[in-house]
Formats: C-alpha cells, sequence, structure tokens
C-alpha cells in the first residue's frame, strides 16, 4: 500500500502543511484552528470528527474521505511499461 494523494475531489487543490481549517462555531464547532488532514478530519480541541471538508481554493465542501486517492493496484503488464519508460529516460 503507498500513500494516498490528498487533494480536493472538485478541483484538485491540494493542501499545504500551512493550510488550516477552523472547527466553525456557525456549525456547532469550537473555533480551534489546525490541518484537517493531519488528524483524519477529528478536532484536536473538542474531537469531533468532521465528516465533511471545505476546500480552502473553491470553497466547496467534500466528505473528508473523498479527499484521500488511493494509487490504483498496477497491473503486471502496466508496471512493465512503466519500468521501460524510466529507463528510456536516462
Ligand atoms: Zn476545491
Ligand atoms: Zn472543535
Amino acid at each position: 500500500m503507498g500513500e494516498p494523494e490528498i487533494y480536493c475531489p472538485q478541483c484538485t487543490w491540494r493542501p499545504l502543511g500551512t493550510s488550516r481549517w477552523l472547527c466553525t462555531p456557525k456549525m456547532g464547532g469550537c473555533g480551534t484552528i489546525w490541518n484537517t488532514f493531519w488528524t483524519g478530519g477529528v478536532c484536536p480541541g473538542c474531537g469531533y470528527r468532521w465528516e465533511i471538508t471545505i476546500c480552502l481554493a473553491c470553497r466547496k465542501f467534500s466528505p473528508h474521505r473523498d479527499w484521500y486517492h488511493w494509487p490504483e493496484p498496477a497491473t503486471h503488464e502496466e508496471q512493465h511499461e512503466r519500468e521501460a519508460e524510466d529507463s528510456s529516460s536516462h
């Protein structure tokens, strides 16, 4: 298993290490500001798990899990092609 790529499912914006989300009091949150991808959507202030995460670029909400894009398991053939490409580019 590789690492998932994390980006907005609607506009493909990638969160930065410096990106911050608000546990928004308007929606019953506690006002904590943190990077939601460090905790898997769990607010470190009140422990609430946010099922939705707003994109700081397009301002649209998406389910938190939809931000994680796991690599497709490559078939043997595809892997072989990729290796051939790598060696020819050197
Ligand atoms: Zn977006
Ligand atoms: Zn909170």
